[in-house]
């Protein structure tokens, strides 16, 4: 059936490769929306084992998922209400990304409760008005900031804030992200909260933006090996092979209604092969009369509308039979579309087409890390799979 094939060794080259443009800075590799599609639990492991530090994903219940597996190393989550159950957090040991003071005095009941203090990462809206504090509320966060972390409630782990478009190092929004990040830093700083992690970077930046590098940089989809800059090869290398199975062929004749509709018609005596994926699957429905798979190493068409749990492919007189395989999207080097190719037939970004790969899809893995992920022993070499900062 439909199964994505992660490639735990291609995770680790990309994060070695990210180190490398990270220059210093940490790496906290981004596991959000189950690593991107690929399973957060192992990418987290090989990413650690590759040299990654940290881990950063959106909910707490994401974090918690990879505590549950063992893994020990810092985790940052940064979106939760001001009444998530912020105990949680503090009892995993995890950090939190706090934009506001509603948060910061929630997390500092929790922490009096448990007596123990809450690691904060204070975000700054910088221009992207989605999480952060605005210019104008930022001195009143940081005042409250120094005080409970004078009271002991909390440990100011980080200063941060996110890029609207670093994908465009010519957007001349990015100089204007830059500066108000200076201030805010320098606000920071002139408030007493010396000594925390600056961090700016997602993928894009960490590759061509040193300026935004700071001490810790967030890569999520080069991670998984999608190239983050239009028009640039930075040598990464694709994580997932999305692959399935001819179910049924059969030959037909001219004039053959495929699929709903029909919104396609055979134009001349052709075999159809039957694929158990659909848009249940994370085929988009956009993609029908664009897309292609390979099937014998040759490209074929999808053809007619997609439905929930398949599609028809014409592969014309190729000699496909039930059972043989077929590659949806992989790495491209045997001549297969690449999920850069699908975002394009279904007008969106590979993040999309990822993260959209259903439930129903097995993940499959392959390396060196694969079955050992979720290990907790302490890795004796560096490069030793296992769920655990290297020492
Ligand atoms: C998703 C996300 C990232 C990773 O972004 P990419 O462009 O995929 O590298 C980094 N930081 C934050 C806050 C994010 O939400």
């Amino acid at each position: 059936m439909t199964t994505a094939v992660v490639d735990l060794d291609a995770v680790r080259h990309n994060i070695r490769l990210l180190r490398r443009a990270a220059a210093g800075a940490r790496v906290m590799a981004v596991v959000k929306a189950n690593g991107f599609g690929h399973g957060s639990v192992e990418v987290a492991g090989a990413a650690l084992a590759a040299g990654a530090s940290w881990l950063g994903v959106t909910s707490l219940a994401e974090a918690i998922e990879l505590r549950t597996a063992g893994i020990r190393a810092p985790i940052l989550a940064w979106l939760h209400t001001p009444d998530d159950v912020l105990e949680t957090a503090l009892v995993s040991d995890l950090d939190l990304s706090v934009s506001a003071v509603r948060t910061l005095e929630s997390l500092a009941r929790a922490a009096g409760r448990l007596g123990r203090p809450a690691a904060v990462h204070l975000k700054a809206d910088t221009g992207l008005s989605r999480g952060g504090a605005t210019a104008g509320d930022w001195p009143h966060l940081l005042t409250v900031a120094a005080k409970l972390r004078a009271a002991g409630l909390i440990t100011v782990r980080g200063v941060w804030s996110h890029l609207a478009n670093a994908e465009d190092p010519d957007d001349p929004g990015l100089p204007r992200q830059l500066i108000a990040f200076g201030h805010a830093r320098a606000e920071a700083a002139a408030a007493g909260l010396a000594g925390h992690l600056v961090h700016l970077a997602n993928s894009a930046a960490v590759l061509q933006l040193p300026q935004a590098r700071f001490d810790l940089v967030r890569p999520g989809i080069a991670v998984y090996g999608v190239e983050p800059v239009p028009g640039r090869s930075f040598g990464l290398r694709p994580a997932m092979t999305l692959e399935s199975t001819v179910i049924l062929t059969k030959r037909v004749g001219p004039g053959t209604g495929v699929s709903y509709g029909p919104d396609h018609v055979v134009a001349r005596e052709t075999t159809l092969a039957l694929v158990p994926a659909g848009y249940a699957d994370g085929v988009p429905r956009r993609v029908a009369g664009r897309a292609e798979v390979a099937v014998h190493g040759r490209r074929v068409p999808v053809v007619g509308r997609i439905a929930m749990d398949q599609i028809v492919l014409d592969v014309g007189d190729l000699p496909v039979r039930a059972g043989d395989r077929v590659v949806l999207f992989g790495p491209g080097d045997r001549g297969e579309p690449t999920v850069a190719e699908w975002a394009g037939w279904a007008e969106t970004n590979p993040h999309e087409i990822l993260t959209g790969i259903g439930p129903r899809v097995r993940r499959s893995y392959r390396g060196r890390c694969a079955g050992n992920a979720i290990s907790t022993r302490s890795p004796s070499r560096p490069d030793e799979c296992a769920a655990m900062t290297p020492s």
